[in-house]
């Protein structure tokens, strides 16, 4: 169950609020996979209704989101994206201390 979410925050926003244990991979439009950060749903970073960022920062600037559930798929979507060992370019550190696996 992979989403991704290229230029809407609104459906972003929405898909977050749905799934508040979920991942969130930051990338910059383009999808270059050497820019991929990993983040937790509820990471204030990257999460609209914790954030200081105004709405539209998220998807619709630099930046989109890639979204899952289980952090077994987006490391699947990694390895697609061309990093064969399905590792991200950084693990947020704000939000690092949630994460494992599954
Ligand atoms: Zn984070």
């Amino acid at each position: 169950m992979i989403a991704i979410f290229d230029n809407n925050d609104s459906e972003y926003s929405a898909w977050l609020l749905a799934n508040p244990s979920g991942y969130v991979v930051n990338m910059r439009h383009g999808y270059s996979p050497s820019y991929m950060v990993l983040h937790r749903s509820s990471c204030t970073t990257v999460n609209p209704s914790t954030s200081s960022s105004e709405l539209g920062a998220f998807t619709e600037r630099d930046y989109l989101k890639v979204c899952g559930s289980e952090l077994e798929g987006l490391r699947s979507l990694a390895k697609a994206f061309g990093r064969p060992d399905g590792s991200f370019s950084l693990e947020c550190s704000k939000c690092a201390q949630h994460q494992g696996r599954g």
